[in-house]
């Protein structure tokens, strides 16, 4: 992280005040905090008795006070806890963690961190039952409660606007990086929503919710795979829409999806998988595989590539089966299954095709009978022209001047046309899932409201980042900034409730960084979109620009060695990309003659994905995947912003993907990333110390206990014990004191030397 960001964080958690006996937090780069007591002063340097044992000499400003009187099995709201910085928050999370509670809010911000085992206690019909008939302020921090605020603000906001004649929507935004738990996450937020909103199925037609949850096994059929970090990895973010009537019953829904991960169609390596489908119909019964001249896995280029084709406690077989049914819930006819699969078949096949020099120069051809054999099956099932398929791969007809010239390409273009011709034909058929599954369950247009859940993947920082780490980090940016406006209106109305000044609170924005990769013109995504138009650039000329145009940026950075790697200083640290691939990344277009190909195929399903395309765009004309996808993200932020938003954060605690090991650092990284200490750093330049008066009075009242005892009154109480501890600047709000940084501090150890 940025050094001088970093700084400011450490300050806005608090330097402490310390006196002999105080319970201290110290830095420690292995385990994050290490805990002790000072022992000895001199000046600035204190001794500290660390509880491992050692004792160390250090200087008061790297420490932080340590809670004397924690609570054993910690606190279920972080706003609750005596001292808000790091290693308080990292204490109380590991703390419930061992004892299995793996939520706990920060205010309204819910933390959910992986048990990776199953904990079927948690999510029983009881549990949502009682999640039901509870008072808001009495649920424990769960999915489930998350669910019910949003669909009870929903109904409160509704009967109450109703009279201005105005919605309120809400959204549930789930992130947190792959593995955490997102999906598991969404999966419980949906579900709870299908039970509170749901309706008895009527004759024949399954319901919306019904719909709603059986689109995810088809979803995560097409889109999911086994990665390094999550055996069942999305690689696609997601926004569903929940749509209600007047009567709060769901009337209707609609899916959104954004950035299908293409490469690994025809690219994975060891030990990964490509997406699930594909091993799925390997896996199929005989007469199927048979009829889509599939089997065995190894067999494939495409899948061959890893040497991983088997999932933990999953029979392939079923999930086909499996997946089968959930495509006739979601209303997938079962000759367009058929088709789906064909397809699916088909780039298996594709991918089987090598090529090598043909007879004129610089040409290419099917390199040998296998090959030739993978061409005609694919052909098949593409139902198109074998001829035809051939060509497209290894020729390109180019249009110059109203003439069309026909161009041979060599073995590596023709692969690489190959890969493209997959790679598309792949997102066009996820594309078309998810407006199918969109039809059958029908929007209501008619809503009331609706409650919309975002499981989106979350900020990444990978030893090489290339363009769709650039595109994910820049999603995270948006919503961080969204978040980070949230959490600040949030502060002020408790302010405002309470009723105390909050006039001089300032906080830090990311705009700057959003400018730095969105601004037009100028910014990176405007520039790559230029270096793409210009045939002779190349990613050389492209870093060297942006290089120019941000030397002086402060959350640009050049890399010292480094050749066309740049850096960009995001809000949850400094990620290094680099820009490779970028240009070919983002160039977004069907080759003219696959287009064209594939409309003439016999199969109406086929035909249909693509479309016929008009004579004038025969030439395959770039269009920019990064600016479409931030024209997507644009549309999602407008959605949010008429939404109340409510945030689940989801931790990964360990990278083993398993249960109880607790990695403070790498916890600390992902609270820092999904923006939880930056809610606490916002809620710190207030006042982060929150103490109802009774609990504060039992608390100091050995300052002044004569005082204390003589007085009758709380608010009089506290105020007589602020003073005597020579405490400025805190406010008196109508239930609780507010205390700034650093006074909960003084105040312990004004109690420590009495004690
Ligand atoms: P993400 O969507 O964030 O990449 P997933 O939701 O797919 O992560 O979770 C990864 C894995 O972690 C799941 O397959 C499951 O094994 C485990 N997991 C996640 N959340 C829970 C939970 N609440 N209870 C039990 N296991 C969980
Ligand atoms: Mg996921």
């Amino acid at each position: 992280m940025n050094k001088k960001l970093r700084d400011e964080k450490r300050e806005a958690a608090g330097v402490s005040k310390v006196v002999v006996g105080s319970q201290v937090w110290l830095e420690d780069p292995e385990v994050a905090w290490i805990d002790g007591e000072v022992s000895e002063i001199h000046d600035q340097d204190i001794k500290v008795q660390l509880s491992t044992g050692k004792q160390i000499v250090t200087n008061t400003n790297s420490v932080h006070a340590k809670d004397p009187e924690f609570p054993e099995t910690g606190v279920d709201d972080m706003t609750k806890l005596a001292y808000l910085h790091e290693p308080g928050v990292l204490q109380n999370l590991k703390c419930r963690y061992d004892h299995d509670e793996i939520y706990t809010y920060t205010g309204n911000i819910l933390i959910a961190v992986n048990p990776f085992k199953r904990l079927p206690h948690l999510y029983d019909k009881d549990v949502m039952a009682k999640y039901k008939g509870a008072a808001l302020a009495d649920l424990s921090p769960h999915p489930y409660a998350i669910a019910h605020a949003a669909y009870r603000h929903s109904l409160s906001l509704h009967t109450h606007a109703q009279m201005v004649n105005q919605e309120i929507s809400q959204s549930i935004l789930v992130s947190g990086e792959s593995g955490a738990g997102k999906t598991e996450s969404t999966k419980n937020l949906m579900q709870y929503l299908a039970f509170m909103g749901g309706r008895p199925s009527s004759e024949g037609r399954r319901s919306v919710e019904q719909q709603v949850l059986e689109s995810n096994p088809v979803l995560e059929a097409f889109g999911n795979a086994k990665t390094v970090r999550n055996n069942n990895s999305s690689r696609f973010g997601k926004f569903v829409e929940i749509q209600f009537n007047e009567k709060a019953r769901i009337s209707g829904a609609a899916i959104r999806t954004y950035l299908l991960e293409r490469s690994r169609v025809c690219q994975v390596s060891d030990p990964e998988r490509n997406y699930h489908c594909f091993y799925m119909l390997c896996a199929a019964p005989p007469e199927e595989s048979e009829k889509y001249k599939v089997g065995n896995p190894r067999k494939f280029h495409y899948l061959n590539q890893s040497s991983f084709y088997e999932l933990n406690g999953v029979d392939e077989s079923k999930e086909y089966l499996a997946t089968k049914k959930a495509m006739d819930v979601v209303g997938i006819s079962s000759d367009e299954q058929d088709a789906i699969f064909r397809v699916v078949a088909a780039i298996l096949h594709l991918g089987n095709i090598e090529f090598t020099k043909g007879s004129e120069p610089d040409s290419s051809q099917p390199k040998d009978d296998q090959s030739r054999f993978h061409l005609e099956t694919a052909a098949e099932l593409f139902m198109c022209d074998k001829t035809a398929l051939e060509d497209s791969f290894c020729t390109r007809v180019i249009v110059t001047r109203g003439e069309s010239i026909k161009k041979c390409l060599d073995p590596a273009a023709a692969a690489v046309s190959r890969d493209a011709f997959a790679k598309i034909v792949y997102s066009t058929l996820f594309d078309w899932l998810v407006s199918k599954i969109n039809n059958t369950i029908g929007q209501d247009s008619d809503s009331k409201f609706f409650i919309g859940v975002l499981d989106i993947y979350g900020f990444e920082s990978f030893k090489t980042n290339s363009f769709e780490q650039f595109c994910i980090n820049l999603t995270n940016e948006k919503l961080q900034q969204h978040f980070n406006q949230h959490v600040f209106k949030m502060e002020q109305e408790e302010y405002r409730k309470e009723e105390i000044d909050w006039s001089y609170i300032e906080f830090e924005d990311n705009q700057d960084i959003l400018d730095l990769i969105e601004k037009k013109p100028g910014g990176i995504l405007a520039l790559l979109d230029e270096a793409c138009m210009f045939p002779r650039s190349t990613h050389e000329t492209f870093a060297e620009k942006l290089y120019q145009t941000f030397k002086d940026h402060k959350r640009f950075n050049k890399p010292k060695l480094a050749k066309t790697d740049f850096t960009v200083c995001h809000y949850a640290g400094d990620v290094t990309y680099q820009s490779e691939f970028f240009l070919d990344k983002n160039k977004d277009y069907v080759v003219a003659e696959h287009q064209a190909l594939l409309n003439a195929s016999k199969c109406s399903f086929v035909s249909k994905l693509f479309p016929a395309i008009s004579e004038e765009s025969k030439s395959s004309k770039f269009s920019s995947l990064g600016s479409k996808f931030k024209q997507q993200l644009q549309s999602l932020l407008e959605t949010l912003s008429h939404t109340e938003p409510h945030y689940v954060r989801c931790i990964k605690p360990n990278n083993l993907l398993k249960p109880d090991i607790f990695e403070n650092q790498n916890i600390l990284q992902q609270l820092r990333c999904g923006g939880v200490m930056e809610a606490i750093r916002i809620s710190c330049t207030g006042f982060p110390t929150r103490k109802p008066f009774s609990e504060f009075v039992e608390r100091f009242k050995i300052i002044a206990p004569d005082a204390v005892k003589k007085s009758n009154d709380e608010i009089k109480s506290s105020v007589m014990l602020l003073e005597k501890a020579k405490i400025k600047g805190y406010q008196i709000g109508k239930t609780k004191i507010f205390l700034r940084v650093g006074q909960m501090a003084e105040l312990d150890a004004c109690r420590t030397e009495i004690l």
